[in-house]
C-alpha cells in the first residue's frame, strides 16, 4: 500500500497533510504524484472529488520550495493554475495554502469580478502559485501586469469545463505566452475530442492516469440514505440484516475499531460477522474473506483500505455504516455491489455530523438520494429531513424511500461532470 512518504515528498508537507488527517492517498494521488515529481508532464482524467488537488498541488509545492528553490521575478507565477470558476479558483488557492501552511508560499487568485488593483499589486512582486480563471488572466498578461515567461508549472484542472465555457482561445492565447520548456498538468473529467487535441497540444510524452469514472458505477446501484441519530445506528443495522435479501452485506466503517465494535454488535445479535481492517494478519483476512465468499459468514464489515483487494461477486447489499471522507471512496464502496454488470443495493446511514459527507457525495454523483428519515422525534438531530440540505439538482423526484423498480435512469447528464462548488472539508483519520 502507498504512503504519503513513500513519495519522497518534503517532512513538511507531510507534517500539513497529517494535522488534514489524510493518512492515505487517494487513488489519483497514488497515480499521478510520483510521476509528477519527476518532473514528467500529466494527462490526468480525474473528476473533482478526487483529490486531484492534492495530486498536483503537493509535487508542486515540493518543486517550488525543495528540489527546484527559486526567488520570485516580478510580474511572474512559478506555477499558473488554470480553472474554469471563481469557486474552484479559490478551493485551489486554500488547497495550496492548506497542504503549504509550514512552507508559506505567495499564492495569488486572479478571477474576474473582483477589483482588479488589489490583483495588479499582489502580482507586481512576483508570486510563488497563481490561480486563476482564463479571461481576467489574459487582461493581465495582455496589460502589462503578468508575464509568463518564466512560469514553470502549468496546470489546466476541470479543462472540459473549460472548454464548455467558451475559454478554448482565452487558453490558447495563454499558452502562447508559456515557456516551452515547462511541466504541464491536464486534469478533465471527461476526454472528448477537442480535449484530447488540447492535451496533445500542450503536453510533451505525458503519464496518462485516470480513475474510475463515477456515472456507471452510480447508475447500476440503487441507492438510498437513512438519516439515524449515531448511536442507534447499530441497532438500525440489526434490523435492516433481519429483512429479506440481505444474503451477503458488506458494511463500511471509517476505523478499525468502528468495524470491530460493529462486528460485535452483530455477532450479539445473533448475525454471523466478521471484520477485515489493516490490523488482521493476513491469514485472518483470507479465513473472513473466504468464509463470506462461502456464505459462512453472511456480513463483513471492512475499512476502505482494507476492502480495496476484495473481489467478491454476489455482493447483496453494501451498507455505508459511515460515510466515507473523500466523497470517491462512497462510489468505490457502492461499486462492490455491482460487478459484472448485476444490480446491486446501496444503503448509506448518516447522522448529523455526516450532513456535509452526504452532500458531497450528492454532488460528486450528482444525484439526491432517497431519504428514509430514521430520527427520534426527540432528537436534537432531528429538523425537516432536507431543510440544512442542498436544493435537489431533480427537485421532482419524490423524497422518500425509492419503490422498488424504480430507478433513477437518465437522471444525470452524459457527460458525467460533478458539481463545481465542492467544498472543501477537513479530513478525519481514515482507518
Ligand atoms: P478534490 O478532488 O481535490 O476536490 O478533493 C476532494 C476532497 O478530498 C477534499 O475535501 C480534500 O480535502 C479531500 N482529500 C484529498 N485527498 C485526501 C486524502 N488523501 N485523504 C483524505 N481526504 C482527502
Amino acid at each position: 500500500m502507498t504512503t504519503f512518504a513513500d513519495f519522497g515528498l518534503a517532512e513538511t508537507l507531510l507534517r500539513a497533510l497529517a494535522s488534514e488527517g489524510y493518512t492515505t492517498p487517494t487513488p489519483i494521488q497514488t497515480k499521478a504524484v510520483a510521476p509528477v515529481m519527476e518532473g514528467r508532464d500529466l494527462l490526468g482524467i480525474a473528476q473533482t472529488g478526487t483529490g486531484k488537488t492534492a495530486a498536483f498541488a503537493l509535487p508542486i509545492l515540493h518543486r517550488l520550495f525543495v528540489t527546484n528553490k527559486q526567488p520570485l521575478q516580478p510580474k511572474s507565477a512559478r506555477a499558473l493554475i488554470l480553472a474554469p470558476t471563481r469557486e474552484l479558483a479559490a478551493q485551489i488557492a486554500a488547497s495550496f495554502e492548506t497542504y503549504g501552511r509550514n512552507l508559506r508560499p505567495s499564492v495569488t487568485v486572479i478571477v474576474g469580478g473582483v477589483k482588479h488593483n488589489p490583483q495588479v499589486r499582489a502580482l507586481a512582486r512576483g508570486v510563488d502559485v497563481l490561480v486563476a480563471t482564463p479571461g481576467r488572466l489574459l487582461d493581465h498578461l495582455q496589460g502589462g501586469t503578468l508575464r509568463l515567461d518564466r512560469t514553470e508549472i502549468v496546470v489546466l484542472d476541470e479543462a472540459d469545463h473549460m472548454l464548455d465555457l467558451g475559454f478554448l482561445v482565452p487558453i490558447r492565447r495563454i499558452l502562447a505566452k508559456l515557456p516551452k520548456s515547462r511541466q504541464t498538468l491536464f486534469f478533465s473529467a471527461t476526454m472528448p475530442k477537442d480535449i484530447g487535441a488540447l492535451a496533445r497540444d500542450m503536453l510533451t510524452d505525458p503519464v496518462e492516469v485516470s480513475v474510475a469514472p463515477v456515472a456507471t458505477t452510480v447508475e447500476r446501484v440503487d441507492q438510498s440514505v437513512y438519516l439515524v441519530d449515531a448511536a442507534d445506528k447499530r441497532g438500525l443495522l440489526v434490523e435492516l440484516l433481519g429483512g429479506a435479501g440481505f444474503d451477503r452485506t458488506l458494511v463500511f466503517t471509517r476505523t478499525k475499531h468502528g468495524a470491530d465494535k460493529v462486528t460485535r454488535h452483530l455477532e450479539t445479535a445473533g448475525i454471523s460477522a466478521a471484520a477485515i481492517h489493516g490490523n488482521k494478519s493476513q491469514p485472518q483476512r483470507e479465513r473472513a474473506l473466504a468464509a463470506f465468499k462461502a456464505g459462512r459468514t453472511r456480513v463483513l464489515v471492512a475499512t476502505d483500505i482494507a476492502a480495496r483487494g476484495i473481489d467478491v461477486d454476489a455482493v447483496s447489499h453494501v451498507v455505508n455504516f459511515e460515510l466515507p471522507d473523500v466523497p470517491e471512496a462512497y462510489v468505490h464502496r457502492i461499486g462492490r455491489t455491482a460487478r459484472a454488470g448485476a444490480e446491486g443495493i446501496a444503503i448509506a446511514f448518516c447522522s448529523a455530523d455526516e450532513r456535509r459527507a452526504l452532500r458531497d457525495i450528492e454532488r460528486l454523483t450528482r444525484q439526491t438520494l432517497a431519504v428514509v428519515d430514521r430520527r427520534r422525534p426527540g432528537s436534537p438531530e432531528a429538523v425537516s429531513p432536507r431543510e440544512d440540505r442542498q436544493p435537489s439538482r431533480r427537485p421532482n423526484r419524490p423524497q422518500g424511500p425509492r419503490p422498488q423498480g424504480d430507478r433513477p435512469k437518465g437522471a444525470r447528464p452524459q457527460d458525467g461532470r460533478p458539481g463545481q462548488q465542492q467544498r472543501r472539508r477537513p479530513a478525519r483519520n481514515a482507518a
